[in-house]
């Protein structure tokens, strides 16, 4: 009993002594690496950002827990999949079947959430209800369905008339769309989409759709699976973008016109116009209805009348407002540029949860406005004819007193963290012929270093996307 007590005292102090080496020499490799911290300061070129976390990175970052795949259970009626592909799909379970709201992008996620919601109820799928035509939510119909002609599959007349595949410059949208989504970034790069995971399934993609055989054109009572449901269209993200109250559920499915996030008013991977009035005032209508429960197109349901009814009232005020003030500032005559520098989210709105600009952006939101009701010419004589770009950089390279001296003011830029003043100065020498290469390395570590900080995930994945496009291209 002694001896074994005695080996024990002993190999407690063997091991308090390994720690106090292990701490020495720890503190003694700290010192060190300190020190030459100290005497070697770091390289020039080295984005600041990259060394430390942005707080920006961190709170994008923290949006991935919005996609922890899970089945959601909301009620014992309806059940949300949260993160198996890029965006939710539904099942709502009647008397005698179940509707599913959406359905997922790859046929291969789609079955996997069909095995499990079969798992929690076995009656048969009576109808499927299609949000809106985007891929994300119309691509694994058929895992939910079968080949069933008795299955209704719901959608809003116009049902995906405005998507990418029947544009004139589908080949150029595709390239920007995996910039945006980060489509070919190396999985170290991704964060997350901003509402949806970073990488998001390839197995069948699009192979399960099945179109509509019942559309409606404003709204539409119906009866389904025993199940009382009201559906709205609510043009927004997209023109045939509805959404779906289940009154006695006091559930409201969204679409696309909500999700955590400041709402994608534009997308840059290139879309038609986004009506941001209307969607506004969809936001506004479906805060009128008593909502417990609100599940949306991507992130997590959010649950509570009082704080569902806060989180759609903050939104379509921010929508509106970012509206109004863009046709303000538009009435008064400014430009383009003056008109995004000037509107502004209050900061009351600015700082809630669901309004951060993960997806979205506050500045493309104007411009989008902008555009749509004046076009191109933004008022100012001097833009009717400018010069080209090119005269334009020789011009501006000349006053500043040359090629070097700009070569040399995009370096401070970028030592000093003034990115998208580098990226600015950086495209004036990339119109001449000066260095070329040079500047092409510059300009990707300029990318780099506003990748580092950004908190929008589209414009994140863009920045990093078009950089590796032009290292591989040196
Ligand atoms: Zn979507």
């Amino acid at each position: 009993m002694n001896l074994r007590k005695n080996q024990a005292v002993e190999t407690y102090f063997r091991e308090v002594k390994r720690y106090k080496s292990i701490l020495k020499s720890t503190v003694f490799f700290s010192v060190i690496v300190l020190l030459q911290a100290c005497q070697n300061p770091p390289e020039q070129n080295t984005p600041r950002e990259q060394e430390k976390e942005h707080p920006n990175i961190t709170k994008l970052k923290g949006q991935s827990s919005e996609f922890t795949p899970e089945i959601i259970r909301l009620n014992k009626n309806v059940y949300v999949a949260v993160g198996y592909d890029g965006s939710n799909a539904s099942m709502v379970i009647g008397k005698n079947g179940v509707v599913i709201i959406d359905a997922l992008r790859a046929l291969g996620a789609a079955e996997k959430v069909a095995e499990e919601f079969q798992k929690i109820s076995d009656k048969p799928v009576k109808a499927l209800i299609y949000t809106h035509g985007h891929l994300d939510h119309t691509g694994g119909t058929s895992a939910f369905t079968g080949n069933s002609n008795d299955v209704e599959i719901i959608a809003r007349v116009g049902f995906k008339s405005e998507l990418q595949e029947n544009s004139p410059v589908e080949s150029i949208l595709k390239q920007r769309n995996a910039r945006q989504f980060g489509r070919d970034l190396p999985s170290e790069d991704v964060i997350n989409r901003g509402v949806a995971p970073g990488i998001t399934p390839t197995d069948r993609v699009g192979e399960g759709y099945l179109a509509p055989n019942k559309t409606f054109q404003d709204s539409l009572y119906i009866s389904l699976a025993g199940i009382d449901f009201e559906l709205y269209a609510a043009d927004g993200e997209t023109n045939d973008e509805l959404f779906v109250w289940i009154p006695d559920l006091e559930t409201l499915f969204t679409g696309d016109n909500y999700y955590k996030s400041f709402p994608n008013l534009h997308a840059i991977r290139g879309s038609q116009y986004r009506d941001v009035k209307s969607w506004g005032e969809s936001i506004q209508k479906m805060s009128t209805f008593p909502v417990k429960h609100l599940v949306p197109g991507h992130t997590r349901p959010v649950s509570g009348e009082s704080f569902v009814h806060q989180n759609l009232k903050n939104y379509s005020t921010a929508i509106l407002s970012v509206y109004q003030q863009t046709i303000d500032a538009m009435n008064k005559g400014y430009t383009l540029q003056q008109t995004v520098d000037s509107v502004k989210l209050a900061d009351s709105l600015s700082t809630r949860p669901n309004l951060q600009e993960f997806y979205g952006s506050v500045a493309w939101g104007v411009r989008s406005v902008f555009l749509h009701y004046v076009g191109w010419f933004d008022g100012n004589p001097t833009n009717l004819y400018p010069l080209t770009g090119l005269q334009e950089a020789k011009n501006i390279i000349a006053l500043a007193g040359g090629e070097q001296k700009v070569k040399k003011q995009l370096n401070t830029a970028l030592n000093e963290g003034n990115y998208q003043w580098g990226l600015q100065l950086a495209d004036y020498l990339l119109q001449t012929d000066y260095q070329k290469k040079e500047v092409i390395v510059i300009k990707i570590k300029l990318l780099r270093g506003l990748a580092a900080q950004e908190i929008n995930a589209p414009a994140r994945n863009y920045y990093l996307s078009y950089a590796y496009e032009l290292e591989k291209n040196i």
